[in-house]
C-alpha cells in the first residue's frame, strides 16, 4: 500500500523500461506530476496506458517563469476542464528570474485547485515563505509541500497551517529532512520520489519503488513499525485525495 505522490514517468530516463519501473514500484497510486505544456498531455497519455499513474497537472515555476501570459492562461483553463486528482507541479523557485509573474500563475492556480477541490503540490525553492505567504492569503487547505527545504520556524508554521508534507528517500542521509520527521506528526507525512531525480543513491535514477526506503527511514526515527507507518500515510493519502 505504498504511495508516490510526486513523480515524473514520463520523463525520457525511463523510456526504456518504463513498464517494469511501474510493475516493480510495489505502489497502489504514482501521482504523476505534469510541469510543462507537453507533460501535462504525456501524463494524461500514461495514466490511461497505465492504472496505476494517477494525474497530477500544472505549471513548474521554471515555465510560468517564461512562458508569455496568455500561453499560461490558456493551460490552466486547458487544465480547468481535465479530470486530474491534484494540482501540481506548482510552485515558486526563486533560483529562476521572473518572481513576479511566477507568483500571479502560482496564485490563478491554487485559485483552480480550490475551485476543483483537489490538493495542490507545492514546489517551493528559495521561495519557501514566500510560497506560505501566498498559500495561507488564498486560504488553501489542501495542500502537499513536495520536499520542503525551509527553516524549523516554517516547517512549524506549515504544520500549523494544516499542510501535508512528502518525504522524498533522500530522507535516509538528509539531516533536514530527518530533522522535519521527527518534528511533524505522521498524519502530516506523505511519501514521494520525484522519479528519476533526487536518487537516494547518488549517481543513479531514482524510482517509486524506493518510497519503501523513505517508509522504513520514518519508522526508524518515529519509533514505529514499518507497516505502522505504510498503512498511515496510505490513511493521509486517502483522507487528503478523495
Ligand atoms: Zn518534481
Amino acid at each position: 500500500m505504498f504511495v508516490d505522490v510526486h513523480t515524473h514517468l514520463t520523463d525520457k530516463a525511463f523510456d526504456v523500461d518504463r513498464k517494469d519501473v511501474i510493475e516493480r514500484s510495489g505502489c497502489i497510486a504514482l501521482v504523476n506530476n505534469g510541469y510543462t505544456i507537453q507533460d501535462n498531455r504525456e501524463t494524461i497519455a500514461l495514466a490511461k496506458k497505465f492504472p496505476l499513474v494517477k494525474i497530477a497537472l500544472g505549471l513548474h515555476p521554471s515555465e510560468t517563469a517564461v512562458l508569455s501570459q496568455k500561453e499560461i492562461d490558456a493551460e490552466i483553463d486547458w487544465i480547468s476542464k481535465q479530470k486530474c486528482i491534484a494540482i501540481g507541479e506548482i510552485g515558486l523557485d526563486f533560483t529562476y528570474e521572473g518572481q513576479e509573474k511566477q507568483i500571479v500563475s502560482f496564485r490563478k492556480l491554487i485559485e483552480l485547485a480550490l475551485k476543483k477541490d483537489i490538493p495542490m503540490i507545492i514546489h517551493s525553492r528559495k521561495a519557501e515563505k514566500e510560497v506560505l505567504d501566498v498559500l495561507e492569503e488564498m486560504k488553501a487547505k489542501k495542500v502537499i509541500l513536495h520536499c520542503f527545504s525551509g527553516k524549523v520556524k516554517l516547517v512549524e508554521r506549515a504544520e500549523k497551517l494544516g499542510y501535508t508534507f512528502s518525504v522524498p528517500p533522500i530522507v535516509n542521509h538528509s539531516q533536514q529532512f530527518q530533522d522535519l520527521v521527527k518534528k511533524v506528526s505522521i498524519t502530516k507525512l506523505l511519501t514521494e520520489t520525484d522519479a528519476p531525480f533526487l536518487s537516494p543513491k547518488k549517481g543513479e535514477r531514482n524510482e517509486p519503488a524506493y518510497v519503501q526506503i523513505s517508509v522504513k527511514k520514518i519508522a526508524e526515527l518515529k519509533g514505529m513499525d514499518p507497516k505502522e507507518v505504510e498503512n498511515s500515510i496510505f490513511a493521509n493519502y486517502q483522507r487528503l485525495f478523495f
